[in-house]
């Protein structure tokens, strides 16, 4: 065998042209190899210390939603917000942010029928209805959106940043119409991509 740079003879099984140091087709096959064990090795090291979530099969949430008339929602950020909280990035959830979207929820279903117990004309109350009813599918976004964030910057440290856009709760539409059962969806996504460990 002949290096391919220089011209020079070669051992067979030599990595490296002893004479101009180029990298024989072997050499760059072995060096291949290596990079991927590497990369392998790396990723099995990150997937071991992975931080966990919940998993939840992708029929419960929308289930529990039904069951709950809509309230599973807002009790879905709660409960996961400090598990997101340990997740690797830089996004944070603030607890409040969904104590405040459930306490709108309650609001928006006894509102219409309390008007007078909270000494509130039919005017002012219809208007504070009309209010939550833009607020409510508004702060559902505004929580979709950052846990989506938090996930994809979580996905971030073990996936390449095309593949995190691609595979990690990638559809805005669907993340509007499904919010926490979308999301749960994507997070056992995770789990199965082992960059989220199942939380027992
Ligand atoms: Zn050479």
């Amino acid at each position: 065998m002949n290096c391919t740079a220089c011209g020079a003879p070669i051992e067979a099984g030599a990595e490296k042209c002893p004479y101009c140091g180029v990298m024989t087709p072997y050499g760059e096959k072995v060096f291949a190899e290596r990079k991927e064990h590497e990369r392998q090795e790396e990723q099995r090291r990150k997937s071991e210390n992975a931080p966990c979530m919940a998993y939840a099969s992708w029929l419960f949430v929308p289930a529990a939603y039904v069951l709950t008339f809509g309230y599973y929602a807002p009790y879905w950020y709660v409960s996961r917000a400090a598990s997101l909280n340990k997740l690797y990035s830089e996004t944070k959830m603030n607890l409040l942010l969904p104590v405040i979207y459930a306490v709108m929820c309650v609001a928006f279903f006894f509102l219409p029928s309390s008007f007078a117990a909270l000494g509130l004309t039919d005017e002012q109350g219809t208007l504070i209805f009309g209010v939550l009813m833009f607020a409510v599918p508004i702060m559902s976004m505004v929580l979709a959106l950052r846990v989506r964030r938090i996930l994809q910057e979580h996905a971030g440290r073990y996936i390449e940043r095309s593949e995190v856009i691609r595979k990690i709760a990638p559809s805005g539409i669907m993340l509007f119409l499904f919010g926490p059962a979308y999301l749960q969806y994507s997070v056992n996504r995770m789990i199965a991509m082992k960059i989220l460990a199942p939380k027992l």
